[in-house]
């Protein structure tokens, strides 16, 4: 039995604890014989602590650091293997209340255009999406009761469920919205979403106040304990995140360890899956302004301390990042990446008249789905498009056994390997098509259990007859 009385946000995140680790990391980022132990620790890839995560975060030493991006890759792959699993975002409405500094969506922005999208462009979207091969959608939207009320958000998803274009259907809904009560995040579970995302931008009290100083999101403890009222809700599945940018990384990449090892002690799961967003140019924002900027290598170092530190989470890439970087970051931890995204109010089905920017920011990597699919599989990755696990009731700590038991290799790996094939007889180019059907061939092999190993076999060989969503 977990304790049900969670502490509050300042208890769980505490303030002193985080700038004791600041100091306690920065004396000893030298330590070789303290660094040498905790990566001695990590081996076991049961994660480390938030305090030794950022010792090794700040670890000077040159050696040592090799051996952090080495043990990150290898719980990369131990963990996940070469699957990276793809999806979209999609924007419903930059209809918002609230004064975030760094977001264009703000109250006070009155050159960007507002819009909501109505179930029949909802529609025209999910079709557009559908015919790019994507099954995995994150829904986005500003905070705004009158607006975007908790009604509109499910008919969207009921909408976005509903719709099963040619061979093309979308089979999980993520969603990221606003903090909010225990009854609506029960209402979001009722309509079968995936994972509920929240950003905490940062965790720093003080900072987030500045950042949020109006509407409803400037209540820092009402959006640090939104997961735990979402768990209450029935949301097993939670994904959390800060926006690099804001405030100091260090303090950012503390907090974030102790918000998973909360979830983890009072709600018996840690999170499904970790964001790692970086600011960028906005409509009427300008990244530099806010004087938190990290380098490419930094950023690097902070994904391979999370894989290290919370082995079980997921990790979750943007197109805010550049193809080189994402490149980069993939092989050190990221197990899901965004491809052919729109961060406008629509956009997918028609793209958006220049006059008429709705945008939240400018994404870095412009390329095609195709293009990314082609270019994972090129580096020896296997691009997923599984949306299984919670259809199967494999959310929260029963995806979490499955994880830590190694099984998914029997689980994972054919379903990934039965969505690619749907994606490369439905969706892709010929080019495309010819390199992922001599991936799939070698991949099956990877299969241990030889019941499972046959029937993915079967699949894949027979899907011209039309049967799709075949899983495991
Ligand atoms: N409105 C919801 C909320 O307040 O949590 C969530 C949706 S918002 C569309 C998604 C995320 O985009 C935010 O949580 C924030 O981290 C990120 N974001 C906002 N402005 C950004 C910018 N200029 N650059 C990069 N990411 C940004």
């Amino acid at each position: 039995m977990y304790n049900v009385m969670s502490p509050k946000a300042e208890e769980f995140i505490s303030d002193e604890e985080i700038k004791e680790c600041l100091k306690y990391a920065e004396e000893n980022k030298n330590n070789r014989e303290l660094i040498e132990g905790i990566l001695e620790k990590a081996r076991d890839m049961k994660g480390v602590s938030h305090k030794e995560a950022l010792v090794l975060l700040d670890c000077e030493l040159e050696d040592l650091n090799d051996e952090i991006y080495k043990l990150a890759r290898e719980i990369k792959q131990e963990f996940y293997g070469n699957r990276i699993v793809m999806f979209a975002p999609l924007y419903l409405s930059n209809y918002c209340i609230n004064g975030c500094e760094y977001c264009p969506y703000h109250v006070k922005n009155r050159t960007i255009k507002r819009k909501k999208l109505s179930q029949e462009e909802i529609r025209e979207e999910v079709i557009a999406l559908q015919d790019m091969g994507h099954k995995r959608l994150a829904l986005e939207a500003g905070e705004d009761p009158k607006n975007n009320p908790i009604e509109y958000i499910i008919d969207c998803i009921n909408t976005i469920y509903s719709i099963h274009h040619k061979n093309g259907d979308i089979r999980r809904v993520n969603v990221n919205i606003a903090a909010t009560t225990v009854e609506e995040y029960r209402m979001l579970k009722d309509a079968g979403i995936g994972t509920y995302i929240l950003f905490q931008e940062t965790y720093n009290k003080e900072s987030y106040e500045k950042l949020h100083p109006s509407g409803p999101k400037s209540d820092y403890a009402y959006h640090t304990e939104a997961m735990d009222r979402a768990m209450d809700g029935g949301i097993d599945d939670v994904g959390l995140g800060v926006l690099f940018g804001l405030n100091n990384y260090r303090y950012d990449f503390t907090g974030i360890i102790m918000h998973a090892e909360h979830l983890e002690a009072y709600k018996g799961v840690g999170p499904h899956t970790i964001s790692v967003p970086r600011l960028r140019k906005a409509e009427d924002i300008d990244p530099e302004v806010f004087d938190n900027g990290i380098s490419d290598e930094m950023f690097q170092k902070i994904v391979a301390c999370i894989r290290i530190a919370v082995p079980y989470t997921g990790m979750i890439i943007s197109t805010r990042e550049s193809k080189e970087c994402r490149e980069k970051v993939l092989e050190l931890g990221i197990s899901q990446i965004s491809g052919a995204s729109r961060t406008s109010v629509g956009g997918y089905a028609e793209p958006e008249p220049e006059e008429e920017n709705t945008e939240q920011f400018d994404v870095n990597d412009n390329r095609t789905l195709d293009e990314v699919v082609k270019w994972l599989m090129e580096g020896g990755y296997v691009p997923s498009f599984c949306t299984a696990c919670y259809r199967a009731g494999r959310t929260g700590d029963r995806f979490m056994s499955l994880l830590k038991s190694k099984q998914i290799v029997n689980c994972c790996h054919p379903n990934a390997l039965m969505t690619l094939k749907e994606y490369l007889e439905d969706y892709a180019s010929p080019e495309t098509k010819a390199i992922g059907e001599e991936l799939i061939k070698k991949e099956l092999e990877v299969i241990t259990n030889p019941k499972v190993k046959e029937k993915a076999r079967e699949y894949i060989e027979n899907i011209h007859e039309g049967q799709r969503d075949f899983r495991f």
